[in-house]
């Protein structure tokens, strides 16, 4: 049988590149992507090449842009002349009152979180379609399900990204394709190390009071998830025991959302 082709966007770091890295383990042709250039990314993809004899293919692509997730995925397919596994996890954040967000941030954070997925959902699927067997992920968060003060366009976007996963896996149902959302609360990325500063600066806290007051409050366990939890939920969806979950929004959050 031939190696599945996995697409796992934004894996150069945190809970993509833990994913991308256990694909590789399991033993998948891994297509990984960021916006950074090849050179900024060589030692991240050498790492992944150390894990897996199937090869490892880099693309850059920025998925701010308009038409670059379905570009992505249309490389994919030329390089590997398929794709069976697809993760849209790139995304980005910020963190700022309504009233300040600025238009061009509510829209680039819109583009990369919702918009690329769109993109690449739409792509993928008909390729999927031709082989009966697919697998979707959407990185979504536990601010697809709940909100939090400061974070509009972020949770605003990952609200629509559950949506969009509900309505792909009802379309494709009948296709062997499913499609799933995963919603982790706060795992320790460089993406939340960032939002660190940010927390400080709005609510002027300490980095220790942010990690207390703001990021584990709500997270009932006190304690971060790990990126590897992420990607090992990712690898079940992928396999054959998880054919009859679609449309699912898969919680890992340290119980965030059971209050
Ligand atoms: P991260 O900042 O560590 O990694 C983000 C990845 O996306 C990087 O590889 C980056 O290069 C890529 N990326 C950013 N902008 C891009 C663009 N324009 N085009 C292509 N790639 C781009 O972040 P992370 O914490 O690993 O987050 C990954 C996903 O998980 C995101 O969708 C995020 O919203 C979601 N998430 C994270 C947490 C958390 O606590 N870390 C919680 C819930 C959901």
């Amino acid at each position: 049988m031939a190696k599945k082709i996995a697409l796992v966007t934004g894996s150069t770091s945190g809970i993509g590149l833990a994913i991308a890295l256990k694909f590789a383990k399991d033993g998948y042709i891994v297509a990984l992507n960021s916006f950074e250039s090849e050179a900024d990314v060589s030692d991240i993809v050498g790492q992944i090449k150390s894990e897996t004899k199937n090869p490892v293919v880099y693309f850059q692509a920025d998925l701010a842009k308009t038409g670059a997730g379905e570009e992505l995925v249309k490389a994919v397919i030329e390089k590997f002349g398929r794709i069976d596994i697809l993760v849209n996890n790139a995304g980005v954040q910020k963190v700022a009152p309504i009233d300040e967000f600025s238009s061009s941030d509510w829209n680039r954070i819109r583009s990369i979180n919702l918009d690329a997925s769109f993109e690449t959902i739409k792509t993928a699927i008909p390729d999927m379609k031709n082989r009966g067997w697919g697998r979707i992920i959407n990185i979504s968060s536990v601010h697809g399900l709940v909100a939090s003060p400061f974070k509009s366009a972020y949770i605003a976007a990952k609200h629509a990204v559950i949506g969009l996963t509900k309505t792909a896996a009802l379309e494709v149902a009948q296709n062997g394709i499913t499609v799933n959302a995963i919603c982790p609360g706060y795992v320790f990325t460089p993406l939340v190390e960032k939002q660190l500063k940010d927390q400080m600066r709005v609510h002027n806290l300490s980095k220790e009071e942010v990690v207390e007051q703001i990021m584990l409050a709500n997270q009932p366990t006190k304690k971060f998830i790990h990126p590897q939890e992420i990607a090992a939920m990712a690898s079940f969806l992928c396999s054959d025991m998880a054919i009859s979950i679609t449309g699912a929004s898969m919680v890992i959050d340290g119980g965030y959302t059971a209050r």
